[in-house]
């Protein structure tokens, strides 16, 4: 990770309606090469840095949060700025609202948070070249396989919660 615990990270929206505020470093960042990812975006990968929904502060604005269809057939909430529409984060069923998927680009600083991890990468643009260095899985993956010791204690404690 290139971001400590005591460090945060803002971002926002386009039309700056909408700040926030990252707390510590994400639990593990993913570059997803999958076919949702790339209509979404309109392009050859998302990037999204999973953290703990109560490690993410509004600072101006509020989102709205629109229940859109996802790979899994479960759904997932796209928070976006009720103006300009840019999407920020977004929570897929599994953790549910615990665990947000921040897009790192709308970081101020999006070069702090390189992907963990490049997954879906059987529908990766075959122009897109990966590092080496980076573990990349054709679809998806399991946390305990790849995750660091810390992220996989924060991510008991958020699925300890989800059950009481
Ligand atoms: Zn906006
Ligand atoms: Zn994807």
């Amino acid at each position: 990770m290139t971001i400590g615990e005591s460090e945060s990270l803002e971002g926002g929206c386009t039309c700056r309606q909408v700040r926030y505020r990252v707390s510590g470093p994400p639990l593990f960042v993913h570059c997803c090469h999958c076919r949702w990812c790339q209509r979404e975006t309109g392009t050859a990968f998302a990037l999204n840095a999973l953290i703990e929904a109560d490690r993410v502060a509004l600072l101006a604005g509020a989102v709205e949060v629109v229940p859109t269809p996802s790979n899994s057939g479960k759904g997932q909430k796209i928070a976006r700025c009720p103006r300009c529409r840019i999407a920020m984060w977004s929570n897929y069923a599994g953790a549910g609202e615990l665990i947000r998927f921040v897009r790192v680009g709308t970081l101020d600083e999006p070069d702090r948070l390189p992907p963990d991890i490049h997954i879906f990468t059987a529908s990766k643009q075959p122009w897109v070249v990966l590092p080496p260095g980076t573990p990349a899985v054709p679809e998806y993956y399991k946390a305990a396989d790849y995750w660091p010791p810390a992220s996989l204690e924060r991510r008991a404690a958020v699925l300890a919660r989800l059950k009481s």
